[in-house]
């Protein structure tokens, strides 16, 4: 426990020098956070991370025993449409793991991986869940009305009617993947430095710990979610929603458009409009990271309809020192939104 806090110091300090001073490619602020190879009981593992979702999650796991590189670490672009730059395939060579998202969300990193030789240990949150990425569910229904209330109910049928172009890549939005990655995460640690497989059981344990506050926070919003609803501007924010209950009553034209990253018909929007007027929404989730006319004026509706607006974020803000405090912050929000806040 003694050591996360100074890890994590080192690592806002270099993220913010990389800010100051790495020119115009460094947009992404791809940051490195240093082992401690006296504090580690085995091979030190250089470990690189697609984005920062899952690059904090990763240095809490490994600790001293990895230096970690995460090459998207910022809010100011989107995730969805990065293109990477050389020094981004180049931060990949060596690695001993790397860790991807998949499901499409950040495919340019796979590729880096499929390009070297010897190709590094992959841990890959979507292939971790098993959700599909080649081929959607075939006789799809439209169950959309009914997803919030089953989901979970059956694991193989998650993610149908989220999303038709594919399954929704939002995966460190969802409690169970966060953690099923975790445990992937650490059995790959432990394989690729052995003598330091306790070492990475004592940090999992820490993780679990620090994990406990959120899941606190999910347990309260769930009885403030049962019967509310809510629309969301784009699909980020769907597992978390569906894991405490709250009900998606986004139109349908318009999920399906910002599913797919198409553009919703005028009168997708003005569906959107119209149940944001009519009261039928309780608080719209605006995704900050994602630009666009359209979202600002859906959250401009809502304002004038007096929906509560809670916004998230794709990646992890500068502001916030982990992946859990982030999530935190967006929950309590969330509360305050349902009328639980303090
Ligand atoms: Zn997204």
């Amino acid at each position: 426990m003694s050591r996360r806090p100074t890890l994590l110091a080192v690592l806002a300090a270099s993220s913010l020098a990389l800010a100051a001073c790495g020119g115009g490619d460094a947009a992404n602020q791809t940051a490195t956070s240093e082992a401690d190879s006296a504090n580690c009981p085995g091979d030190v593992l250089d470990v690189v991370v697609s984005v920062n979702q899952w690059g904090d999650i990763v240095q809490q796991l490994a600790g001293d025993c990895a230096n970690v590189t995460t090459i998207i670490n910022s809010t100011a672009l989107d995730p969805h449409d990065y293109e990477p730059t050389t020094g981004d395939i180049a931060s990949f060579e060596g690695a001993d793991l790397v860790v991807v998202n998949g499901a499409d969300y950040d495919h340019w990193a796979s590729d880096a991986v499929a390009n070297l030789d010897p190709e590094p240990a992959v841990v890959d949150a979507a292939e971790v869940a098993g959700v599909e990425t080649e081929e959607h569910a075939e006789g799809e229904e439209h169950a959309d009305e009914e997803h919030a209330e089953d989901e979970h109910a059956d694991e193989d049928h998650d993610h149908e009617g989220h999303s038709h172009g594919g399954v929704n890549p939002h995966l460190w939005y969802s409690p169970e993947y966060v953690q099923e990655t975790a445990q992937a995460i650490t059995a790959e640690l432990s394989t690729l430095s052995p003598d330091a497989a306790d070492y990475f059981d004592e940090r999992a344990q820490a993780f679990t710990e620090a994990v406990q506050p959120y899941d606190d926070e999910l347990t309260t919003l769930e009885g403030l979610a049962a019967g509310r609803t809510y629309a969301a501007t784009e699909t980020v924010f769907d597992y978390t929603a569906a894991a405490i209950g709250l009900t998606d009553a986004t139109p349908e034209g318009y999920r399906d458009a910002a599913s797919n990253e198409s553009d919703p018909a005028p009168s997708d929007i003005a569906a959107f409009e119209a149940a944001l007027a009519d009261g039928s929404i309780d608080v719209l989730v605006y995704n900050t990271q994602t630009e666009g006319s359209v979202p600002e004026q859906l959250r401009a509706a809502a304002e004038s309809a007096g929906v509560p607006v809670v916004d998230v974020t794709e990646s992890v803000p500068d502001g916030e020192d982990s992946f859990v405090d982030w999530q935190l912050t967006q929950l309590q929000s969330l509360a305050d939104a349902l009328g639980g806040g303090q």
